[in-house]
């Protein structure tokens, strides 16, 4: 068995490995390429096979770092069943749409506005291309082990992270019998709304995320203590709160933190809006699938039942003039994606908000190098929005605990709950000082192998 790291190495983003077993091919993740412009013009390089030579690709979960390349690959030949659980098929389908659509969106606006460095600005993919990818999802179950071809099995296990995530247990038998493990994103065993990470438990090899790699997260108290602290002082002081946050996952956990605030009576009432068609699709399905009882919810999510997420004065932004309005008028608190402030609805309230100094942003998850909210996290003067220069004068609180990834203790804690140690872990899914710091600690601490491979490097199992 041969793992080559296409994406995801040395990066937050672009999730990709390719395993072959002789002849055959699979992809792990076919993540989406995020962040600055030269992370993003990696997307648009020429695959480093035949797509059309991958004969199925299996998926994680469904944030558009794992999955949103998937319809470019359909684009260049690949034609394979894509394997993943019932949730993240529902996810992916939204996922996949809203990222054709805001890539034609960009495109065109790219080429109106004449700021784009390309003449003629085309998506990478569009809508026909997601569509197409959406129809190849074949749905397996958690935990039942299936075959891909003659004596290579696969097993999808929750994670932890988003509704329908999984850890991915390959298996090859016979007289070259090994077993790989991939994280894919790993959750926090804390998650409100989830149960905890499965157990890599047998593997010869362990392919590990390490988005929080070289750091531990503020305790829970303390991060709800801040984001009531900064709600309620915007509030009072006329402002609106934006929150970039993940449409996928991020959004519903806000709106149970904000729920428990609201009946803690720890902030003001406030109008919350979700602005984002994709997290209220994404929400619609959240609910369905409590009130369905998906194996991966916490006990005590499925007693309560969907109106978990009940909020009183809860508003859905749905067209563009819904969201536009909604910088107008009195303080209220906007949850919009995309998470890390690259694109999508969330923008344009920035460009709007920014510059008056009674809004206040608040960012809940990772921000990775080259995004606006990485460079709000590091107390930017001005962004460059759309071509032009806005002032940053509105408050920017970061309170990282609503991050779904475990921190450095908790990934440590996950593969020593494997029982006995995997000989050969492999650090990928983090920025390179993160991966690095990570990967040193594995080796000292359960004194295993650790290594952070190269983008492209391929390694034998
Ligand atoms: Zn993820």
């Amino acid at each position: 068995m041969f793992l080559t790291f296409i994406g995801g190495a040395g990066t937050v983003t672009g999730s990709k490995t390719l395993v072959e077993f002789g002849e055959q091919r699979l992809l792990v993740d076919c993540g989406l390429f995020q962040g600055d412009s030269d992370d993003r013009a990696r997307n648009w390089e020429p695959f480093p096979v035949d797509p059309a030579s991958i004969d199925a690709v299996l998926l994680t979960h469904a944030h558009l770092d794992h999955c949103g390349y998937l319809p470019a690959l359909v684009r260049e030949g690949f034609r394979g069943p894509v394997y993943c659980t019932l949730a993240t098929s529902q996810l992916v389908a939204i996922v996949l749409r809203d990222s054709a659509h805001l890539q034609e969106e960009d495109a065109q606006w790219a080429r109106q506005k004449g700021f784009s460095r390309h003449a003629d600005p085309r998506p990478l993919y569009d809508t026909a291309d997601a569509q197409r990818a959406i129809e190849l999802l074949r749905v397996k179950p958690f935990n039942q082990d299936f075959e891909l071809f003659a004596g290579v099995f696969a097993e999808f296990e929750p994670s932890g992270h988003i509704l329908g995530s999984s850890v991915l247990r390959l298996r090859e038998t016979g007289v070259r019998a090994r077993t790989v493990v991939f994280s894919g994103d790993l959750g926090r065993p804390a998650h409100p709304l989830l149960v905890a990470p499965h157990p890599p438990a047998d593997a010869d090899a362990v392919v590990i995320e390490s988005t929080y790699g070289d750091r531990v997260h503020q305790d829970l108290s303390e991060g709800m203590e801040l984001l009531a602290s900064a709600i309620t002082r915007t509030i009072r002081r006329g402002g609106t709160v934006v929150i970039p946050a993940f449409a996928v996952d991020r959004t519903e956990v806000l709106l149970k933190a904000i729920k428990d605030l609201e009946d803690q009576q720890r902030i003001p009432p406030a109008r919350v809006c979700v602005d984002s068609p994709m997290a209220l699709a994404t929400l619609a399905v959240y609910r369905a699938a409590i009130d369905a009882r998906a194996p991966e919810f916490r006990s005590e999510v499925l007693a309560q039942g969907s109106s978990i997420m009940d909020l009183a004065h809860l508003e859905q932004a749905r067209t563009p003039q819904e969201s536009m309005a909604l910088d107008r008028g009195g303080p209220k608190i906007i949850i919009s994606a995309s998470g890390m402030a690259a694109g999508g609805r969330v923008v344009h309230h920035l460009k709007a908000l920014l510059p008056d100094a009674r809004n206040c942003v608040i960012l809940v998850g990772f921000q990775a190098f080259g995004t606006h909210g990485r460079a709000l996290q590091e107390g930017a003067a001005q962004l460059k929005i759309h071509g032009q220069y806005v002032k940053v004068r509105a408050e920017v609180v970061d309170v990282p605990v609503f991050s779904v990834h475990g921190d450095a203790d908790e990934l440590l804690a996950w593969l020593r709950s494997a029982g006995v140690v995997p000989a050969n872990v492999f650090v990928v899914h983090g920025e390179l000082g993160s991966s690095q710091v990570f990967a040193k600690r594995v080796a000292q601490e359960l004194d295993t192998m650790a290594v952070v491979p190269k983008a492209g490097e391929r390694i034998r199992i």
